[in-house]
């Protein structure tokens, strides 16, 4: 497969024989989802030796960072990872155009005005949302674009079929395009929000848009006068919208798509229920947005392989094989040249599928996302500090039929006032609720220390800096006088077992 750089970014898909060579082209991204996983394989290595030449040559940051590596080697063991403090503390040694600098950047994001403005006149910029921290700028060539918009359209379609079929539905698609609603949490430099203001003209063939804010008052009128054959949204979004199915008329839709958020299963069950068309979350980070795309048949996503590295390791980032949960995950984008992701640390831990996915997809699969290694709260106990992790919460009210949503708020260290929203026409059992996370908190050892209020709420709101929901939120943050081997727990451990690990500390 040849690798596709634009030539002129500026004036995308203007002609007809651009417009064509541009369908072939998606089109045939599908194909490397059904091809046998070594020559995919062979790809990424050709690819990510392209990327490290690049990387080498025009990144002082790389240059140093790999200099012990001798040029060839294609063991990614060898090479160190990076994390997102580096990344943004070495940003203008990261970048292989010494014309992208991060104050360029930062002053460009500045100013709102510039969204639909391409950076410097050809790259995309955007910024995470900070949810775990520092947030991080990203600087995007067109190649990226084009690989998820393409992906969007083929592998991210679950009705798409590849070769001759592929080409007869494209030409069907030509007529009549696919009709595709956003529901957009939050305007702005968010990877989610800003992306769609990007795409290639030639797309516009085939897929006719509607972005909607989620706070409009006639959301639900407006995505019924569009009738969307695809409905994408957060997992947040999704889930409110489902609840308000009857007022729905949606006789075209196929599937739902959501993305930015953990997907819960409970969600993803009222979810289905509800609209009864096949969900596909996908799983990806503003560093690398083609990261994956997701399955209609199992939960999870499959890893688009031939243009990205996801390797789930455990603490000292050694790999962890599929079926075990791993400590983080290191992510490496093989089109992004003009700012290299090479072994970058996203800090999600997952569980990569062992069987073939029953959905056709050869791609590898992961299964399982868990929580973002953040979530959790100091409290003060008569041994010490320790931490308490969403855990008891979760188990606690994630399968109560009537709670909606949770939120956890940490007010005082030791006081923490848990909101619950019911579904619509359901009131809350606070009673029950109460008991069950009593008896989680128990399990716990943290039951006698906590003052914990409960109150029901009419709806919980995602979080104004970020626009992402949080379900765990702490006003106190990291106590001052941590002892330093538990600052170093409070900086990485994640897993109930490690909790564990670290309240043994505290008490001995
Ligand atoms: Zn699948």
């Amino acid at each position: 497969m040849k690798d596709f750089m634009p030539t002129n970014p500026g004036n995308r898909g203007g002609n007809i024989l651009s417009c064509i060579e541009r369908s072939y082209w998606t089109g045939v991204q599908f194909r490397p989802t059904r091809m046998d996983p070594s020559r995919v394989l062979d790809e990424q290595r050709k690819r990510f030796q392209n990327l490290l030449q690049i990387a080498r040559a025009r990144s002082s940051f790389y240059r140093e960072k790999f200099r012990h590596i001798e040029a060839g080697c294609s063991d990614l063991e060898e090479f160190p990872i990076t994390t997102k403090a580096e990344m943004m503390n070495h940003f203008d040694q990261v970048v292989t155009d010494p014309a992208v600098t991060r104050s360029g950047v930062e002053q460009f994001i500045e100013d709102i005005r510039n969204v639909k403005q391409p950076f410097l006149g050809k790259y995309a910029v955007s910024h995470t949302s900070g949810s775990q921290g520092q947030p991080t700028l990203i600087v995007q060539n067109q190649q990226v674009l084009d690989l998820l918009f393409a992906f969007q359209m083929t592998r991210g379609h679950c009705g798409h079929r590849g070769g001759f079929f592929g080409f007869l539905d494209a030409v069907r698609t030509l007529q009549q395009p696919a009709r595709l609603a956003v529901v957009i949490n939050q305007q702005g430099f968010f990877p989610s929000a800003w992306v769609w203001q990007r795409l290639p003209a030639y797309m516009h063939v085939y897929m006719s848009f509607l972005f909607v804010p989620a706070n409009d008052p006639e959301l639900v009128k407006k995505i019924n006068e569009f009738s969307p054959n695809v409905l994408s949204a957060t997992p947040t979004t999704l889930d409110l919208l489902s609840l308000k199915i009857d007022q729905f008329r949606l006789p075209k839709l196929r599937q739902v798509v959501t993305w930015s958020e953990t997907l819960t299963p409970p969600a993803r069950q009222r979810i289905t229920e509800a609209f009864r068309v096949p969900l596909m979350d996908n799983y990806a980070s503003g560093e690398c947005m083609f990261l994956t795309n997701g399955c209609p048949a199992a939960p999870g996503a499959h890893v688009n392989a031939d243009w990205a590295i996801l390797e789930v390791v455990d603490e000292n980032h050694k790999p962890v094989p599929p079926g075990q949960l791993g400590h983080t995950v290191l992510m490496t984008n093989l089109a992004n040249t003009v700012q290299p992701f090479i072994r970058y640390e996203i800090g999600d831990r997952i569980k990569m599928a062992t069987e073939p996915c029953g959905c056709g997809n050869r791609m590898p699969r992961i299964e399982k996302i868990v929580g973002r290694v953040a979530d959790f709260f100091w409290v003060q106990t008569s041994a010490g500090f320790r931490p308490l992790t969403a855990y008891p919460f979760q188990h606690a009210f994630d399968y109560r039929r009537e709670v909606r949503e949770w939120q956890a708020e940490q007010v005082e260290r030791n006081r923490i006032v848990v909101r619950l929203e019911a579904i619509p026409g359901a009131t809350p059992d606070l009673a029950a609720a109460r008991k069950r996370l009593d008896e989680r908190l128990e399990l716990a050892g943290l039951r006698q220390d906590l003052d914990i209020h409960i109150e029901a709420v009419q709806y919980l709101a995602t979080d104004l800096r970020t626009a992402k929901f949080r379900r765990m939120i702490s006003r106190i943050g990291i106590p001052e006088n941590l002892e330093p081997s538990l600052k170093d727990v409070a900086e990485d451990f994640a897993s109930e077992e490690k909790v564990l690990h670290a309240s043994e500390l505290l008490i001995s």
